[in-house]
Order: structure tokens, then sequence, then C-alpha cells
């Protein structure tokens, strides 16, 4: 994917005769930017492209969207283009609705005195682009260019894209200290990017790591997110444990260094999930959190409640796995038999796609080195070879159902009470549940006369 080519030209050219062209971007997203650049300069006012997406161009990473920066000032721009939202206004920011995009075009500016180490006090609209670049947060992110390919670059960005490395515009520490959050950006690029970050930084980092005690937990959360959820997971949470940050954010974090060390070996497979919800569960339970302590948590890191709810479902399925192989005597000549019926129970119980995130999870588990040692849950049916085959024989338990939800099953409620002739109530929740349940086995098949007929031997009317 990395592709230094270009940064490499612009540095060879000393900066000059360099032209870049947007090979990147989607669609028409550079024509139409191009076009907000050249109507601000036919004004008068000076414009480029900045920050992420320079970054992404020069590296040959998918560019998503554009950002444009501008010595107009808001109301200028705004008088410019007819359809426009004034995103942040105090902050100079206008939202330029252009061709189906949307592009945030930013007045120059500079900031000054920090609340709290999270806001600048004071937004300054300034007139050198140059002044506007030194006041953002890495050299990568303070690159902008022109409507002729032209780059500004005053910080060394490129030659840091070049060298793969995340350093601060300025004093590293002074910058951590004015926005605290951006040492949670600095995971996040060196994490997404697989750069690594300069001594400096790396150093001013540390002595600031204390102020992200000053962040929103939902700020905190969605760099977090970002780096768990991107490309290199595991040298993302490796850089979060050396640089200690996270015990000193206002969310709980009831972990020691030891059950981070720990976590980090069991969850060593983590890159190779591909969906977020189980990344996070197979952390939540590296870190060996019940289901109901990661709820607690995941509430407390004010995840969305859908991640919250799927990642909590695949922790369940784990417990009703745990405690069904707890259940059944290892010895048991029933025991293959017995094992099933309790996994397709927690199936009906938690959902399929909960349970087949289990089953991934452990396959992920066994196949990192870490991950057999202390494997999850006890010994017993699992002892030698077999061990290692549950998973799959769960996986195939699973396909094989012939149906996983009330929906699926060919009687519903109504008819049920219909043919009992009884008043529907509390029983016929638990009718439907234990026809479910023995459909699901394959005890009787899916058919609606079939499932009649067992309920009313359920209910002890069976006429033969
Ligand atoms: P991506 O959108 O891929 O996360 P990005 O670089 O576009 O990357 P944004 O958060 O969209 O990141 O910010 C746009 C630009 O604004 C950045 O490139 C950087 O120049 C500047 N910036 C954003 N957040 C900060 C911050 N906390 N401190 C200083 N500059 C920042
Ligand atoms: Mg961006």
């Amino acid at each position: 994917m990395y592709s230094g080519a270009r940064c490499l030209d612009w540095i060879q050219s000393g900066g000059k005769e360099f032209v870049m062209e947007w090979k990147m971007a989607s669609g028409g997203m550079a024509e139409a930017a191009e076009h907000i650049i050249a109507q601000l300069m036919e004004k008068g006012h000076e414009a480029y492209w900045v920050g992420g997406c320079i970054r992404d161009e020069l590296l040959g990473r998918p560019v998503h969207d554009m950002d444009i920066t501008t010595s107009a000032l808001p109301e200028e721009v705004i008088s410019i283009f007819p359809r426009c939202i004034p995103t942040g206004l105090q902050h100079g920011t206008v939202t330029v609705l252009q061709a189906g995009n949307g592009f945030e075009v930013t007045t120059y500016r500079t900031e000054s005195g920090y609340l709290d180490y999270r806001r600048p006090e004071q937004v300054c609209f300034v007139s050198d682009v140059n002044e506007d670049l030194r006041r953002r947060d890495f050299t990568i992110n303070a690159i902008c260019c022109g409507i002729e390919g032209q780059l500004i670059d005053p910080f060394g960005g490129a030659a840091d894209l070049e060298r793969q490395v995340i350093r601060c515009v300025g004093d590293a520490e002074e910058r951590f200290a004015e926005d605290a959050l951006r040492m949670l950006r600095c995971v996040r690029f060196a994490s997404g990017l697989d750069f690594s970050v300069t001594k400096n930084t790396w150093r001013g980092l540390l002595r600031q790591r204390d102020k992200l005690v000053h962040i929103a937990v939902e700020r905190v959360r969605a760099e977090l997110e970002r780096i768990v959820e991107g490309p290199h997971p595991r040298r993302g949470l490796g850089m979060l444990v050396r640089s200690g940050l996270l015990p000193r954010g206002k969310a709980p974090f009831p972990w020691t260094g030891t059950d981070l060390a720990a976590a980090a070996a069991l969850s060593a497979g983590i890159g190779e999930l591909q969906s977020a919800r189980l990344r996070w569960a197979l952390l939540l339970h590296a870190l060996k959190q019940s289901a109901q302590e990661a709820d607690e948590l995941l509430r407390a890191w004010t995840f969305p409640g859908t991640t919250r709810t799927s990642v909590v479902l695949v922790l369940r399925v784990r417990e009703a796995w745990t405690a069904a192989l707890e259940e059944v005597p290892p010895e048991a000549a029933y025991g293959t038999e017995a094992l099933r019926r309790l996994w397709i129970a927690a199936v009906l119980a938690y959902g399929k796609e909960a349970a087949e995130g289990w089953l991934t999870l452990l396959e992920a588990l066994q196949a990192a080195p870490e991950g057999r040692s202390p494997a999850p849950g006890p010994t017993s049916v699992l002892a030698g070879s077999s061990r290692q085959t549950l998973p799959a024989a769960a996986r195939e338990w699973l396909t094989q159902m012939p149906l996983s939800s009330l929906a699926a099953l060919a009687v519903t409620g109504n008819e049920l009470a219909e043919t009992l002739q009884k008043t529907p109530g509390p029983w016929l929740g638990i009718m439907l549940q234990q026809l479910l349940q023995a459909a699901a086995v394959g005890d009787i098949p899916n058919d609606k006369q079939l499932l009649l007929h067992e309920a009313k031997r359920m209910d002890g009317h069976e006429q033969l």
C-alpha cells in the first residue's frame, strides 16, 4: 500500500518543479474541490488543499475527504458559495457543498490560550498560510497544496512521510499540553500508518500524559476505536500500553501492567479479525472481563449501544459455552450430545451471529501460540486432542441447525393458544421456547402439525 515515490520526487526536486496530481481521490471529488479553490482565488483570496488529503495522496492511500484552507473570512466564503453550512463559524469553518461532496473550508487561523488542555481560548484569523500550518498537530498533517499542484511544506512533512515518522509541529511537550487529545492522535496515526514516533515527540507525550484526564471520554473513545479497528491494532495497543496514557484518562481502567501484558499475549491475533465487534470482544476476553463487567465498561467508555450489545452477546455465548463444558463430565458417553444441546440452547439464547462470533474468537485464540496455554474454560471434555476440535464441532452443530429463531418456527403463539384453547399468558412464551429448542436440536421437524401435536403432548392433552 505504502508508496513513498511521490514524497521522494518532491524531496529530490528540492521542493521545486514538483506537481502533485490527485490519483487517490474518488470520482469528481478533486474536481469539485478545485472548483472551490479556483472560485476563492478569482475573488482575490488564497486557497489550498490541506491536511489529511495531502498526506494520504503522497502516501498513495485512498483519499476520503478533502479539507481546504483559505485566507477568505467565513462570511466571505459564505457570500461566494450559495450552498454551504456554517459548521463551526467561531473557528472559521464553513462546509461548502459542491457536486455532491461537502468540503470543510477553514479560514487561516492561529490558536492561543488553551483552556483546560483541550480548547483554544482564542482563535485569530491570519493572512499567512504558514501561520495556519504551524497550529496543526503533526508535520505530516501540516502540508498544503495549491491549484497548480505546488506543495507548501514548511515543517518537512513530506520528508517525515518518506521516513515514516510522526513528529509534532514545533515543541512536542507544548503541543501536547495545549491539546491533550493530540497524544492519542499521535498513537492513532503511528499505528494506522505503521509509522514510528520521533524520540522528541514520544518524550513530550510521556511528559504530558497526565493531561489526558482533561479530555472527554467520548473523544478518547473515538480515537481508541480508530486504533483498535484500524489496520495495525496490535501496534497501537502496544504503544498505548507503553505510553501509560489510558489509565490517566477519565474512564475506568481497572488493569495493572501484568494484566495488560497477559492480555497482549492472548490477543495477538486481533489484527486478523475483520469485525470491530470481535476485536473488542477479544480484548475484553483477554482482559478477563465477564459479560456483565464488559457491559458496564463499554457503557462507561461511551461506546454506542449497538457495539456494546453485540460485544456483550459474544461474551455471553462464551460464558454459556464455558458453563456447558463444566456441566458435561469429561468421560460421559453422552458427553458430545449433551454438549451439542447446551450449545444450541446458547445459540438460541444469544443469537447465531454472537455464537459464530465466539467460535471465530476461539479459533483466533487457538491460532495464537500465546492463546493455548492459559486457554479459556476448564479442561474437562476438552482434554487431549478433542480440545482443539471442539470449536469445529460446535460450528458444524451451528450450521446444521434447521432454525435458530422464533421467527422461523413453523407455529405462532396465536396458533398454539388457539389449538390448546388457552388464554395467552407466560406459559406461551415458555412453550414456544421449548418447541424452538426441540426443533433446533432436531427432536421434532419444524412442521406446523407436528409442532402442534407436540404442544398438545406437552400440555398434557395429547389424544391418541
Ligand atoms: P483523518 O480524517 O484521516 O483522520 P485528518 O488529518 O484529515 O485525518 P482530521 O481530524 O480530519 O484529520 O483533521 C484535519 C486536519 O486538522 C489535520 O490534518 C490537522 O492538520 C488538523 N488537526 C486536526 N485535529 C487537530 C488537533 N487536535 N490539533 C492540531 N491540529 C489538528
Ligand atoms: Mg479528515
